[in-house]
């Protein structure tokens, strides 16, 4: 079957994917959202939003209803080095630093934002299989859905994460390189409240990281990050119980009320994976844009979630994409041709992105080979440097990039 759609195809239904469906939304621009699963996946229990992310939502609507949700406002980042027992606390008051961290729950986020959608602008069950460029003077993409329904669109936006086909497969991207390294995510329900400081913390001991962060009074997000992933990754992977079982063996050294949240979290909130993350020269050398597709968050720029700004940077892209499309096809002319002129607002939005990109890539994987390393030579650089002598402001650069808003237009 072959069909015309008088808009954008986004390939997936993640973070990166209803936020750019909801920024072209808010600008009048129509979009038709293809996701392979049967509803939206929730998986992973919590992520950290920052602050360049509140200025994202705050552009797409949806932030105080997300403030009032996750009320936390978290107001330290600590750094505990249980190899030597010791300790850094960076404020994160947003009197102290200006900024506003809050563990925000996945599922609440997807829903905000596809609530946010006109009815029917996600569509389930729909693999997208491959894109290619459309003779049509009109429509100059087409999707291939693994059904065999072809849909003809003004242009394709790839959301469609690490293995995007949209970007490996169209625009020719590297694929994502695995950084040797796992990560376990859940999220531990506790009847009577927590009691945890509303801060975000991260304890190492010989090689494994352990992070939490409140999300309210009665549940906490963690995650586990070791490495390298164990040799039986792809079978643990995918049974919950095994993630559970391999969860509690790494923490089997740590505090008690640490390897307490293991029994406290439901099986469904698990979720384990190998980190992958683009090097920056493969984001330099290679165009994030060919024709009238792109592609945003972990499609184009997966990273380490050493900084926590896997998320919060789609949706730093999902604004800036939408602008500059609303832009330029406000300014175009009627003699123009549209698949020029999308390819051009395409360009505009990778040669503001790209630098963006390449730093926050770098500085998580930097990040990351610091706080994990588990060679002495390494833990000693960790703790006796990388702790001691970072600054709040120089830690939380990363927070600071502002995507700018939504400029208010005619539906176009
Ligand atoms: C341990 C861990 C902790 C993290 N913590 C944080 C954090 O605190 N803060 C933060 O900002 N980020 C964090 N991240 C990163 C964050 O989870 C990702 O960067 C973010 O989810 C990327 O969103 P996305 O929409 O680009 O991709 P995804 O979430 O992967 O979504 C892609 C969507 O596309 C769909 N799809 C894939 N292929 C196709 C296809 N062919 N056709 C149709 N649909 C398709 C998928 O089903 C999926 O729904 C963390 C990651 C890990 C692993």
């Amino acid at each position: 079957m072959e069909t015309e759609f008088e808009g954008f195809v986004i390939a997936g239904a993640g973070i990166a994917g209803l936020a750019t469906a909801l920024a072209l939304h808010r600008v009048g621009i129509k979009s038709l959202v293809l996701e392979q699963a049967e509803s939206l996946r929730a998986t992973g229990g919590g992520l950290g939003v920052w602050t360049n992310a509140w200025k994202a939502l705050t552009a797409l609507g949806i932030a105080d209803q997300l403030r009032e949700q996750h009320p936390v406002l978290l107001q330290s980042f600590e750094l505990i080095s249980l190899d030597q027992g010791m300790t850094r606390n960076f404020s994160i008051q947003a009197s102290d630093s200006g900024h506003e961290l809050r563990c925000v729950k996945r599922a609440a986020l997807l829903e905000a934002l596809a609530t946010a959608l006109p009815p029917d602008t996600i569509k389930y069950n729909c693999k997208v299989l491959r894109v290619r460029q459309s003779l049509s003077s009109k429509y100059s993409s087409e999707t291939e859905l693994e059904d065999g329904t072809v849909i003809r669109a003004k242009g394709v936006i790839g959301c469609d994460g690490v293995r995007s086909v949209v970007s490996q497969g169209f625009l020719g991207l590297p694929a994502p390189t695995s950084a040797g390294r796992c990560g376990i995510r859940g999220l531990a329900t506790y009847a009577d409240g927590h009691g945890a400081s509303p801060s975000l913390q991260m304890h190492f001991l010989n090689g494994v990281t352990f992070g939490r962060m409140p999300v309210n009074d009665k549940e906490l997000f963690w995650f586990i990050v070791r490495n390298p992933p164990p040799q039986d990754y792809a079978e643990i992977s995918h049974d919950p119980l095994r993630i559970r079982e391999f969860s509690s063996s790494l923490l089997k050294d740590f505090p008690s009320q640490i390897k307490d949240v293991i029994g406290l979290t439901a099986t469904d909130s698990l979720n384990m994976a190998v980190l992958r993350f683009k090097w920056p020269w493969d984001i330099l050398n290679n165009s994030a844009y060919k024709g009238s597709v792109t592609a945003a968050g972990d499609a184009v720029h997966p990273m380490t979630p050493d900084l926590a700004q896997g998320g919060n940077s789609a949706l730093e892209d999902a604004i800036v994409l939408a602008r500059c499309l609303a832009e330029t096809l406000n300014g175009r002319s009627n003699a123009d041709n549209e698949g020029q002129i999308v390819e051009k607002a395409l360009k505009k939005y990778v040669d503001e992105m790209k630098w963006r990109w390449v730093w926050l890539v770098s500085q998580a994987y930097i990040t990351g080979v610091v706080q994990q390393g588990s060679s002495r030579f390494i833990r000693f650089i960790r703790d006796n440097i990388a702790l001691k002598f970072r600054s709040p402001k120089d830690m939380f650069i990363h927070a600071t990039y502002d995507c700018g808003t939504l400029p208010t237009v005619n539906p176009i």
